[in-house]
Formats: C-alpha cells, structure tokens, sequence
C-alpha cells in the first residue's frame, strides 16, 4: 500500500495559537489517490525532534508532505531538520537568492541577512516557486520516495500544492463523492433512518458530519457505487435535505428568492443580526434581501409596530411572537417575505424556556407561520450561527413547497 504522512510544523500550533488546519486539507487533498494517510501530526520548531520524525516517517511512508518552518527568522529549521534526517547538505542557489533580493529590491528595500536561508536547498530537492511569499518549497525525489516541503500561510501553499501533487504521479483511485446537505435531524437519528445503507466497506462509506448548517451525509467511494446510492439514502431523509456539495443555505435561500421574483426582510432578536450577515455575505444580495432590524431589548420590541399584547399573553420566546415579529417585518419592508427569530441563547433559560429553544417565523403572501426548534449547541455564539441557519432553512423549504 502506498502510504503517506503529513507533519504541521511550528511551535504555534501545539498550543494552539493557530489550529492546524493544514495537514487535514492536505488529507483531503490526497482522497482521489489510492494512498493511505497513515498519520499526521504536529511536530514544534525543535530540530532533533523534528528531524526524528522526518526521519521516521521517510522510512515508513512513500510520501512525506510537511507544511511550515520556512520562514526567515531563527525559529524556522525545517530546513535543517530535513537535510539532517535525510542526511544531506544545506547548500545555496545563487539564482534562488537572486530572486529574493530582487523581491525586497521591488519593493524598495534592502533583503534582510535572515532571507538567506530561505536560498538553501539540499541538493536532493526540487524547488517549488512561492508565487505569494518569499518561503519557495522544496520537493524531494529520492529512493523512490516524495517528500514535499510547503510554507505554513494556506494562501502561500495551496497554489504550490495544486502545481505539485499532479506531478507526483500518485496512483489514482477511481473516486466520488456526494454530499447530501439536511437540517433538523440529529446524527444519530440519521443513522437510524439509513439502517443498513449507513454503510462502510472497502468500494464505498457513508458518514455524518455536523456542521452549523446541518448535518451532511457524505457518500464516498467508487463512482459508479456513489449515485446510486446517494439516490436510495435521498428520499430517507426527505424533507431535511436542502441541498447537495457545495451549496450554502445564504445562497441557496436567495437564489431561491431570485427564481420567484420575491424579496426578503428579517426581523431578528436571539440570533442578533448573524442571519443578515450570512445574507449580506453574498455578492449581489442587495438585488433579494431588503434589510433587517435587530430588535433585542425590550423596549426596542416594544417600538414595534404590532400589538403588545402578544408578548403579556404568550412570551417573547412564543410562536405567536415570532410570527408577529414576522408580519412586522414584512409591513415596515415592503417586502415578500420576512423572516423572524426568537428564542434562548443562554446561558440563562428565559420565561423558564431552555437554552437552545428557537422559534422562527415566516410572513410571506399566504400568511405567516412559525416553527419551533430545540437546537443543540455547547455556546452562544454555536447556538446564533446554528438559528441563523435553521431560519434559512426554513425559508428554503417553505419557498420550495410553494407553489
Ligand atoms: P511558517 O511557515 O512556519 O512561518 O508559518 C507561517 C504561518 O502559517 C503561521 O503563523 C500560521 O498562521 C500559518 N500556519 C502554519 N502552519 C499551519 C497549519 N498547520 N495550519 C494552519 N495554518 C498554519
Ligand atoms: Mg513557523
């Protein structure tokens, strides 16, 4: 079997000042190969240690990728830490050097000493041009073995990755992937629905993963196993699907608005103005979302044009009061349709509701309705982010079901 590793280097990243979100990405990167990423790991700025590693994983694996260290200042030694494992010299390229002043010299100023290293390769390696920074990468071919070394910055790697991996001729595996985008079903509840199709062998694997907008259910595998599959896995889960791969619920609720000429307008008061964000957060949204208002307090709520009596009868955190907020939005915009959220983001309860409890309401030309929602969430901001999307996403369905 082809096996793989791949390192995150840098003091930072095990205290976690910055999460390594590289070698996942790099993981991710490598699903379409027929290789088997065997372990990856974060290794600090410490030479012996970091050259223990290397060391280990180029007798181990048949690829090696490392990311960070390259840096100019003293800390960064990944460098070193791979010419000691690989048992070669550090030497310069004139013509690497060359490119580096002329870099700060662009830019009007005179290269630092500490740039030079970054002119040092060993004589096994490849050079990998930086096009965004002055950390170039190295790529090692050596026994019949990769190793490729990357910057840290994600913006500096991707592209010299993208360059990269295609050339490293890695075996490929036929490969699919389908991702079924629900909300309102729980993990577990998921897994119960599937029952035998939550299937996981060597041609094809399904999983769940929770994010903020849902759950996703991730067919993998052999392609001509995936759809068929995903098309049997489809109708179990019914109306919680509300979109596939790359859709987002901000996008897919204003091209939804888009197709049906209608505009949008939010009234929010536990969510805070995080669903206009996710709204506003897509180019052109202007055309779709009129505008909103964060009514948080009180006596804001209190400026609202609907009857006050709604709130003394039946809570703030109330269908009925969501689906007032609702109209109210709609009348003061003008607008088609208008979304409402109220409920309990904690960590207090609130007129003896949990945490977690969620109403939104929906104005639109055939009245107004509301759902109710217990969402899970360890923090207030999960729980904004997680009613944020639950609004959208019954502002998605709603809009489908219409006709
Ligand atoms: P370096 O190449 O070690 O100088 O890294 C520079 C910067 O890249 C770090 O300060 C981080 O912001 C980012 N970075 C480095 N390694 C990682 C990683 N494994 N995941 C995400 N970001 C990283
Ligand atoms: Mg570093």
């Amino acid at each position: 079997m082809f096996i793989a590793e791949i390192m995150g280097v840098g003091d930072e990243l095990l205290y976690g000042e910055t999460v390594d979100t590289n070698t996942a990405e790099i993981a991710v990167s490598l699903r379409p190969y027929a290789v088997e990423v065997r372990r990856t790991i974060r290794v600090a700025d410490h030479l012996q240690t970091l050259a223990g590693e290397i060391r280990q994983a180029w007798r181990q694996a048949r690829l090696v990728v490392l990311s960070g260290g390259l840096g100019p200042t003293p800390d960064d030694i990944t460098r070193e830490a791979i010419a000691a494992a690989l048992d070669e010299a550090l030497e310069p390229d004139p013509a690497v050097l060359e490119w580096l002043e002329r870099l700060f010299a662009d830019r009007g100023w005179k290269m630092p000493e500490a740039n030079r290293k970054q002119a040092l390769k060993i004589p096994s390696a490849r050079w990998i041009a930086n096009p965004r920074g002055t950390a170039p990468g190295w790529w090692v071919h050596r026994e019949g073995k990769d190793l490729v070394c990357l910057p840290g910055p994600p913006a500096e790697w991707r592209p010299m990755w993208a360059e990269t991996l295609p050339q490293l001729h890695l075996p490929q595996k036929p490969y699919k992937q389908v991702s079924l985008k629900t909300f309102g079903l729980g993990e577990s509840r998921i897994v119960e629905l599937l029952g035998g199709l939550f299937q996981r062998n060597g041609q094809v694997e399904v999983g769940t993963y929770a994010k903020v907008d849902g759950v996703a259910v991730v067919i993998r595998g052999q392609p001509n196993l995936v759809d068929p599959l995903a098309e049997r896995i489809r109708p179990l889960l019914g109306e919680a699907v509300w979109g596939q791969d790359d859709d987002t619920l901000p996008l897919l609720a204003l091209r939804t608005l888009e197709a049906r000429q209608a505009t949008l307008a939010t009234l929010e008061s536990v969510t805070g103005g995080v669903l206009g964000a996710l709204l506003t957060g897509v180019a052109g949204a202007s055309r779709r979302y009129l505008g909103g208002l964060v009514s948080y307090s009180q006596a804001a709520k209190a400026q609202l044009p609907m009857d006050p009596g709604i709130a003394t009868r039946h809570g703030v955190v109330s269908a009925a009061f969501a689906e007032a907020l609702a109209s109210a939005a709609r009348e003061m915009l003008q607008a088609t349709y208008a979304l409402s959220t109220t409920g309990v983001a904690g960590p207090e309860t609130l007129e003896g509701q949990p945490v977690g409890t969620l109403y939104v309401g929906l104005a639109g030309p055939d009245g107004t309705k509301s759902r109710h929602y217990r969402l899970p969430g360890a923090s207030r901001e999960m729980l904004r982010q997680r009613a944020a999307h639950a609004a959208l996403a019954f502002l998605v369905s709603e809009l489908r079901g219409a006709r």
